[in-house]
């Protein structure tokens, strides 16, 4: 495990809080606690986390709007999202905020850790080309999204997948390898929440420009058409 990453756990069951935060100082690491979404959202101000560990269910605004005003507000470390439940809409909703990743309670400990470790441990943005497929631009730094001089506003997640599909101009992705450039490996499949983001996509890159650039290749998956 990489020593010295600093965690920020949000979530108000106290007992639980404490717990998460015992193992991650057992495991060499730095976690605070808040236990309301408004403090993480001061915290995360304040704080560089490499990583936030955001429970769904908390008091005051809760951990899906938590997730969106941390985003909005240009905090830009990795999030996991603790949900009691078990449904798909949910876990998508909170992907759809800007979370990089899920975790249904109860949890296995070990696997808070893996799922912790492995967002740590993604480079930090580092500062590259601007991406472009047409008139069609990311800049994988600040994560801005244009079509021509109109800014796109997408989702961490949303853009996560386009830049994917911007590193593969006119190439047919299948839906397993969207799923293992955008998502870690090994997961669960999740191939109906490629159907669903490239959904989000559509409405949002091509449907308000009058375009049809994400293209579906039947039986075979998806195509960013190329300039
Ligand atoms: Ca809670």
């Amino acid at each position: 495990m990489i020593r010295g990453v600093r965690v920020l756990i949000v979530e108000d069951e106290v007992p639980l809080a404490k717990l998460i935060r015992q193992g991650l100082l057992q495991d060499g690491q730095l976690a605070d606690v808040a236990v309301r979404g408004e403090d993480a959202l001061w915290m995360a101000g304040a704080t560089p986390y490499d990583v936030i560990c955001l429970d769904v269910n908390l008091p005051g605004i809760d951990g899906f709007e938590t997730c969106r005003r941390l985003r909005a507000e240009k905090v830009t470390a990795p999030i996991l999202m603790l949900t009691a439940r078990d449904a798909i809409e949910d876990r998508i909703a909170g992907l759809d905020t800007g979370a990089d990743d899920y975790l249904v309670k109860p949890f296995d400990f070990g696997e808070l850790l893996a799922r912790l470790r492995a967002l740590a441990r993604r480079p930090a943005a580092a500062p590259r080309l601007v991406l472009r497929v047409g008139d069609l631009t990311l800049d994988p730094a600040s994560h801005r999204v244009r079509r021509g001089d109109t800014d796109i506003e997408l989702s961490a997640k949303e853009v996560q997948i386009l830049e994917v599909f911007m590193r593969h101009p006119g190439e047919v992705l299948s839906r397993l390898q969207l799923l293992e450039r955008a998502w870690d490996a090994s997961y669960e499949n999740r191939s109906n929440v490629i159907d669903v983001y490239v959904r989000y996509l559509r409405e949002k890159i091509d449907r308000p420009f009058g375009v049809e650039s994400l293209e579906t290749v039947r039986g075979a998956g998806y195509r960013l058409r190329a300039a």
